[in-house]
C-alpha cells in the first residue's frame, strides 16, 4: 500500500491541534480574533464592527497614541525624509534621528548608549543569539515572551528555566552550570499575560554572585513602572544594575521598534555583530521620530502615569470584588482567569455584545485551566468607564459560569 502524505497533508497534521480550535470558534461565532479596529477615540474607546466599545487589550498603557507631539514629530521627519528606511543602518539607512533616539533611549533609562531594532520580537532574537553560543547558559523564567524564548533556541545555548518569579529554583540552576561558561540570566520585568512583577533585587545579586549577564525585557514597565516611568530599576530604586535593558518601541511608545540600553561597549559589540541590525532595515524616519517624541512626552507629563497607576488599582480592586482569580497582578495588564476555553470564549462573548473590547488567551499560550480574559487598563480611560466595564466583565463571568450566577 502507498501510505505517502502529500504536502499538504503533512502540514496540516502539523498544526491540526490549533488549526480545529481556530475552525471549530469560527463556526460557533467565538472567534475573536484579528478583528478590524476602524477608528481609535479619545477616552480609551474603539470602534468595532460599526460599535463603539471600550478598549482593554491596549498596550498602549499611558494613552499616546495620536498625541499632537508625538503625530507632529512623525509628520516633520515624512517631509524630510520620506517614508522609506533608506537601506540598512550600517550602510545608507542611518539618519540623525536614529541617533538622536538612541541617545534619547539611553538617557531614558540611565545607560551609556543604546541600540534600535526593527521590532521588539528582532531585538531579543538578535541580542541573545549575538552574546551566547552553543558552550553558554542561558536561565529564562518559565513564563517569558516567546521572542525570548525564541532567541534561546537561535543561539544554541543550554536552556534552563527556572520556576516563575522563584529565585530560589533559579539559585539552583545556576549554581549547577560550569563555572568558566557566560550565563545569562533573563526575564520579563512585567510579565505578558500575568502582570506580576519580577524580584529584581534578588535576580541582581545573584548575578552578581554567579558571574551572569542580567537582562530584563521591559516591553510591558516603560511608562508603567517607577515614578517618572523608567521601569523596573526605578520601581526597585536601585539605579543602573541590568547589564541590557531591553524594550519595545510598540506598546507603551506609539511606534514600532525593539531596543536595548547598556554600556559604550556592549552596544558597540552589537552595532558590529547582531545581525538583525546588519541585515534588517533601518525603523522608518517617522517611526523613530515617534518614538524619540514620546519618551519625552512620558517625562513632561508624569501626570499620565499618576492616572494609570489609580486606574490599575481601581480595575483590579474591582474585579477582585465581584469574585475573580486575577494572579498577583500589580499593574496594568489583569488576567481575569476563567478556568477553560469555553468559559473563556463564552465570556468574551458576552462583554463584546455590552461593549467591552477584551480578548481571551487560551493554551498553549497560558497552561491548561488558566484560560482567561487578558485585560488591560490604560491612562486613557476614565473612572466611570472602567466601573461599567467592571461590571459587564462581572456579568459576563457569571454568564459564562466563571461566578455564580
Ligand atoms: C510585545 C513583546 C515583545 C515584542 O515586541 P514587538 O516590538 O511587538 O516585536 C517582546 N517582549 C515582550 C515581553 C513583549 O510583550
Amino acid at each position: 500500500m502507498n501510505t505517502i502524505t502529500t504536502k499538504e497533508e503533512r502540514l496540516y497534521q502539523r498544526v491540526a491541534p490549533l488549526f480545529e480550535l481556530y475552525e471549530s470558534a469560527k463556526a460557533n461565532g467565538t472567534y475573536f480574533y484579528n478583528r478590524p479596529i476602524q477608528k481609535f477615540l479619545d477616552g480609551g474607546k474603539v470602534v468595532v464592527n460599526g460599535k463603539v466599545m471600550g478598549m482593554y487589550a491596549s498596550y498602549g498603557y499611558l494613552g499616546l497614541l495620536n498625541h499632537p507631539r508625538i503625530n507632529a514629530a512623525a509628520q516633520r521627519e515624512i517631509d524630510k525624509f520620506g517614508t522609506g528606511t533608506h537601506g540598512v543602518r550600517t550602510l545608507a539607512g542611518t539618519l540623525p534621528i536614529h541617533n538622536e533616539l538612541e541617545r534619547t533611549i539611553a538617557d531614558f533609562k540611565h545607560a551609556e548608549d543604546a541600540i534600535t531594532y526593527s521590532s521588539g520580537y528582532a531585538t531579543n532574537l538578535s541580542v541573545i543569539s549575538t552574546l551566547l553560543g552553543r558552550r553558554d547558559y542561558v536561565f529564562s523564567d518559565k513564563l517569558n515572551h516567546a521572542s525570548i524564548v525564541d532567541g534561546c533556541a537561535l543561539s544554541g545555548a543550554q536552556f534552563k528555566r527556572f520556576r516563575h518569579r522563584d529565585m530560589k529554583h533559579l539559585e539552583r540552576r545556576l549554581k549547577d552550570a560550569p563555572k568558566d561558561v557566560t550565563k545569562l540570566v533573563i526575564a520579563d520585568a512585567v510579565f505578558s499575560m500575568d502582570g506580576d512583577i519580577i524580584d529584581l533585587p534578588s535576580m541582581v545579586d545573584l548575578c552578581e554572585k554567579y558571574d551572569a549577564w542580567l537582562m530584563i525585557d521591559e516591553a510591558h514597565s516603560v511608562g508603567v513602572l517607577g515614578k517618572t516611568g523608567r521601569g523596573i530599576e526605578e520601581y526597585f530604586g536601585l539605579g543602573d544594575v541590568v547589564d541590557l535593558k531591553m524594550g519595545t518601541l510598540s506598546k507603551t511608545i506609539p511606534s514600532v521598534g525593539g531596543y536595548v540600553a547598556s554600556t559604550n561597549k556592549m552596544i558597540e559589540m552589537l552595532r558590529f555583530t547582531s545581525r538583525a541590525y546588519i541585515f534588517s532595515a533601518a525603523l522608518p524616519p517617522a517611526q523613530a521620530a515617534a518614538a524619540n517624541e514620546a519618551f519625552k512626552v512620558i517625562l513632561d507629563e508624569p501626570e499620565r502615569i499618576e492616572k494609570l497607576n489609580a486606574n490599575a488599582k481601581q480595575f483590579i480592586s474591582g474585579l477582585q470584588a465581584c469574585g475573580f482569580n486575577t494572579l498577583d497582578t500589580e499593574t496594568a495588564v489583569v488576567p481575569v482567569i476563567c478556568g477553560s476555553v469555553e468559559k473563556a470564549l463564552l465570556a468574551t462573548k458576552y462583554a463584546h455584545e455590552n461593549g467591552v473590547f477584551v480578548l481571551p488567551v487560551i493554551s498553549p499560550a497560558v497552561p491548561p485551566g488558566l484560560e482567561r480574559l487578558r485585560a488591560t487598563v490604560t491612562a486613557a480611560h476614565d473612572p466611570e468607564e472602567i466601573d461599567r466595564a467592571i461590571e459587564v466583565i462581572h456579568q459576563a463571568g457569571k454568564k459564562a459560569g466563571v461566578l455564580p450566577a
